[in-house]
């Protein structure tokens, strides 16, 4: 089977690899229909040590099951399913707390052991608690948006549960890539009065007001700081979603949030320590998040999908068969993309 397999920054291959096939009882094989390329992918794209056998990629997938083992019940042959990025049992304390990438037996797609999303085909360990099969069929006009409960959505719907937003909050989103747009979505979601973007490209600062921003901030750094400031009274922001993980995107969005607020981070730190540690601490600023249990999410978030109530697919603007993903690499890196769809 084809799969995309990282050798090093830059260097994203298409391989004919070993056919992904049932291994353990609680197996599944699904055959992927829907995949794509995450802004996450791009951290290693930038920075990977050349490696000589390379990692498998993808962590965002929706597919047919081809076949299960023997001791899997909830889903069989046939069934359309979506996985969440990281893969679950369901039964262990922390999935039962609603913690599923915390999951005692669970673990994370591609690398070296295992297949990953941007291939044709996937083994699925814990399949009865990872998958959940999907009512509607594989080329559903629904796709793309049932397609980022996989990741993007949950994402930003963690960043907003993470920075408490609510009814009447005023809610800064640090960060316009696709996670940062579903944050938004979420934010709106769950009731919040002021969403103010921090973004810069016109292409997503339009896809933000879309999805329900009031308010953008273009500016960077202090001047970023005093606008959100502006905006929200003097005072800051109730909530604030870090949907980047760079320090100068954590100092700003600690910097925003207004005395007794919360920050929820979902941007993959990219430094050891987080920044304005006095600042955050004398303003009693909650900092929370963390990677998003978006398997706890699929069931609360599917319904608006299904009922057209919120549409993240919408952060897809590009697509591409398996052979073009080196180049969906590139155009996600380049800013070219806010986020590619795989169709195989
Ligand atoms: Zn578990």
């Amino acid at each position: 089977m084809r799969a995309t397999v990282m050798y090093g920054a830059g260097d994203v291959r298409v391989e004919t690899v070993p056919d992904a096939r049932v291994i353990e009882p609680t197996d599944a094989l699904v055959n992927i229909t829907r995949a794509c390329i995450c802004g996450s992918d791009l951290w290693p794209y930038k920075s990977m040590e050349p490696s000589e056998t390379g990692r498998r990629m993808g962590h965002e997938f929706i597919g047919l099951v081809e076949a299960v083992g023997p001791e899997v019940r909830t889903v069989r042959k046939g069934d359309l399913v979506v996985a969440p990025f990281a893969w679950s049992d369901g039964t262990c304390v922390f999935c039962r707390e609603g913690l599923q990438t915390s999951c005692l037996h669970g673990g994370w797609w591609g690398g070296t052991e295992l297949d990953g999303g941007q291939g044709e085909a996937v083994r699925v360990p814990q399949a009865d608690g990872t998958l959940v099969v999907l009512p509607v069929g594989k080329d559903d006009a629904l796709m793309p948006s049932l397609l980022t409960l996989s990741d993007v959505m949950g994402t930003g719907h963690h960043a907003a549960l993470a920075a408490n937003v609510g009814p009447g909050k005023s809610v800064a989103v640090v960060g316009d890539g696709a996670v940062g747009l579903c944050g938004v979505i979420a934010a709106r979601r769950l009731g919040a009065e002021q969403i103010i973007i921090l973004g810069r490209h016109a292409d997503r600062i339009a896809l933000a007001r879309d999805f329900g921003a009031t308010d953008v901030v273009s500016e960077r750094g202090d001047e970023a700081v005093e606008r959100v400031k502006e905006l929200t009274g003097g005072l800051g922001a109730h909530s604030v979603l870090e949907c980047v993980g760079y320090e100068q995107s954590t100092l700003t969005a600690l910097s925003i949030a207004r005395p007794g607020g919360a920050v929820g981070r979902v941007g993959v730190p990219q430094d050891a320590s987080i920044p304005a540690a006095q600042p955050s601490f004398f303003n009693n600023v909650t900092i929370a998040g963390g990677p998003a249990p978006v398997r706890a999410y699929i069931e609360e978030l599917l319904p608006d999908v299904l009922e057209g109530r919120i549409e993240p697919g919408r952060v897809f603007d590009r697509v591409t068969d398996i052979e073009g993903v080196p180049d969906g690499y590139r155009a996600m890196d380049e800013r070219e993309s806010i986020k590619v769809m795989i169709q195989f």
